[in-house]
């Protein structure tokens, strides 16, 4: 029988907690995603440990979506049993997120961005993992077909009816963030928070998305700011057996492991070491150098890559050579 879970006293003192744009909510610096190692197939005792251990360190922030496991809403199931079995009194200190807008049941009603499938898509996610409400709900991805509108009035409505207590956007681009964003506000529920995928080897929000989110007021959220593992030591010598490559996830092929990316991620290593840092630990506080990042959005499969991230932050300053350098080595200017 394992014993009854109390969280740590100090749990709080040593994160660092940024505000997610303009709004009341402040977010952990490092949060924890559940996409990967939740799913149904994994073991739940190291998923718990996982979460036990990043809310012990202070992270108050765990994403999920519908479609996470798998099988799809597995994560969630995973998630409601942790909350269930362990963090059931810690509610009012966490911040749960889920997102519906990719595939998730058949037929019409269970992909994209209807009203119909987000709001019978939150209920089945709410029922997953037993709550009356998540705190932040997004739509994954734009949706070409259906009028802006009606999927924003459906993030409203969710809001109005208790179900989110905030609404955000992922994967939206620049003029979608734009268009959505006044529609939300006209409503009467503004967009506090938009999740892009960021990190030193996808910088794309660079180039604009940033600027709108500070114009418009709304936090971030950078997702697989490891770059899904390939920003740290993990591959530096092969395909380790436990690593995401080699679990053959769909979403992470070795193929990605070129020459070229892996002359960078080794000089990045060697800048890292220099700062003392791990190369893992200098690429999260990369996403978070400038303030514009609300959250750096991680994932993890074993309970040291938390410690990691969370450690990360005690070093988080950078000097302008460093950040120089590093520009040359993601130019391939230098190695
Ligand atoms: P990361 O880029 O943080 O990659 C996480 C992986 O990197 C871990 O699973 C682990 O891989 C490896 N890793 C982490 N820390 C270390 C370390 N210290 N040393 C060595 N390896 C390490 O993020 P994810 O790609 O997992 O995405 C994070 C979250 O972002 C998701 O869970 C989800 O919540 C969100 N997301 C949102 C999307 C969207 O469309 N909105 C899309 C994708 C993700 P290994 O398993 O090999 O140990």
């Amino acid at each position: 029988m394992s014993t009854i879970y109390a969280a740590k006293h100090t749990r709080n003192d040593d994160m660092l907690y940024n505000r997610s744009g303009k709004s009341g909510l402040k977010l952990s610096a490092i949060s924890l995603g559940l996409w990967h190692n939740f799913g149904g197939g994994d073991s739940y005792e190291n998923g718990r440990s996982l979460v036990r251990y990043a809310f012990d360190s202070g992270i108050t922030h765990f994403d999920l979506a519908n479609n996470y496991g798998p099988p799809p809403g597995s994560a969630e199931e995973t998630f409601g049993k942790i909350l269930q079995d362990d963090l059931r009194h810690y509610r009012d200190e966490i911040i749960i997120s889920s997102k519906a807008g990719y595939t998730m049941w058949q037929g019409p009603y269970g992909d994209w961005g209807s009203k119909k499938y987000l709001v019978s898509s939150l209920d089945q996610s709410l029922s997953r993992m037993k709550l009356d409400y998540v705190d932040i709900y997004y739509h994954h991805r734009p949706d070409p077909d259906t009028p802006l509108e009606e999927t924003m009035s459906a993030l409203d409505l969710i809001v109005r009816q208790g179900k989110a207590l905030y609404v955000g956007l992922s994967n939206y681009n620049v003029e979608q963030t734009r268009a959505a964003s006044e529609i939300l506000r006209k409503l009467g529920t503004p967009c506090i928070i938009h999740q892009p995928r960021y990190s030193m080897l996808d910088r794309k929000p660079e180039y604009g998305l940033l600027d709108v989110l500070e114009e418009e007021g709304i936090g971030s959220i950078a997702y697989s700011p490891l770059s899904k593992g390939i920003l740290t030591d993990r591959y530096l010598h092969g395909i380790p057996d436990d690593s995401r490559v080699a679990k053959k996830s769909p979403f992470l092929h070795p193929e990605e492991l070129t020459g070229e990316v892996m002359n960078k991620v080794q000089a990045l290593q060697n800048l890292a070491a220099q700062r003392g840092q791990k190369l893992s630990q200098m690429a999260l506080v990369w996403v978070l150098r400038n303030n514009r990042v609300t959250s750096a959005l991680i994932g993890a499969s074993k309970v040291s890559q938390i410690e990691d991230a969370v450690l990360s932050l005690n070093n988080r300053a950078f000097t302008a050579e460093e950040l120089v350098r590093i520009d040359r080595i993601l130019t391939g200017e230098s190695q």
